[in-house]
């Protein structure tokens, strides 16, 4: 298996640093084949205070500003690493809630990307992911109806058929940890089967992500008990990726996440959209 990272914030993110040339050469020095920028594309209304924006040239714009120039870098890198035995991807991480569906439908519609990576960060517009969020997002809501709502969530997004990969499927758990504890690694088990049948059923595949190693959890976005329902329920693999926020973190034990694959017996397979432009 090639080693891949499709999941990279370069310094177009709010959160993240580092040239798009930058990530590429630790790319090419860490053997990867294949890598795809997924800035954040975040346009929850809720929050049009804080997320629709990215840094271009060290200035903070609207997303709608500054995309054309993240477009262009990456497509201008692209040639030029090709030559180099680096595949080079463009794509985005697109947050998603239903309150916001038919407006992102619209947005998406002109936008054309290799790869679109869908992720619920925020339930009522509050991110679960943000350190300085977590708590009033979980305050009030027991670890179930949490992921009640997460799954319910996550069920709308692979019926929006919007994306080509659901993003860190159990990304709840960065500080779902630290606010339940150990009940957060079980909390999946009453929502996730039919989630995932939904999968199944519109061929939408997850990506493994490598950034909960990062945080210092045993195991991968997702973890090996969801990965083995994935497994048993026949959802795809059809992505690898640190959510890389530095160069160095480009490729993060990108290995160790195939080697667990292989493990639970998970084949990786790119999604179709992908295999079909590499003509
Ligand atoms: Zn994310
Ligand atoms: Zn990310």
């Amino acid at each position: 298996m090639d080693l891949i990272d499709y999941h990279i914030h370069p310094g177009y993110s709010l959160d993240a640093t580092g040239s798009i040339e930058a990530f590429c050469q630790e790319a090419l020095k860490k053997g990867l084949k294949e890598i795809c920028f997924t800035t954040h594309f975040d346009t929850d209304p809720l929050r049009k205070k804080i997320d629709p924006f990215m840094i271009v040239d060290g200035r903070q714009v609207p997303l709608e500003e500054g995309l054309p120039k993240y477009f262009r870098e990456v497509k201008e890198t692209q040639r030029r690493y090709e030559e180099m035995g680096l595949l080079v991807r463009l794509g985005l991480e697109v947050d998603y809630a239903p309150h916001f569906e038919e407006q992102l439908r619209q947005t998406l519609s002109g936008i054309k990307v290799d790869f679109l990576l869908g992720s619920i960060h925020c339930l009522e517009g509050v991110a679960f992911t943000d350190r300085r969020e977590y708590e009033r997002c979980f305050q009030r809501k027991s670890v179930r109806e949490m992921s009640r709502r997460y799954f319910e969530n996550l069920a709308a997004l692979v019926k929006s058929d919007l994306f080509d990969c659901v993003a860190h499927l159990d990304g709840y758990k960065k500080y779902g940890f630290t606010y339940y504890g150990e009940k957060i690694f079980t909390a999946h088990r009453d929502y996730i089967e039919p989630v995932l049948e939904l999968m199944r059923a519109d061929d939408l595949g997850i990506e493994v992500n490598t950034g909960s190693l990062r945080r210092g959890f045993r195991d991968l976005y997702p973890s090996a008990e969801i990965l083995k329902l994935v497994r048993d329920f026949g959802v795809k693999v059809v992505a690898l990726g640190s959510d890389a926020h530095r160069p160095e973190e480009v490729g993060y034990e990108i290995k160790r996440a195939v080697d667990s694959l292989a493990h639970l017996g998970l084949d990786l397979s790119l999604p179709a959209t992908v295999v079909a432009e590499r003509g």
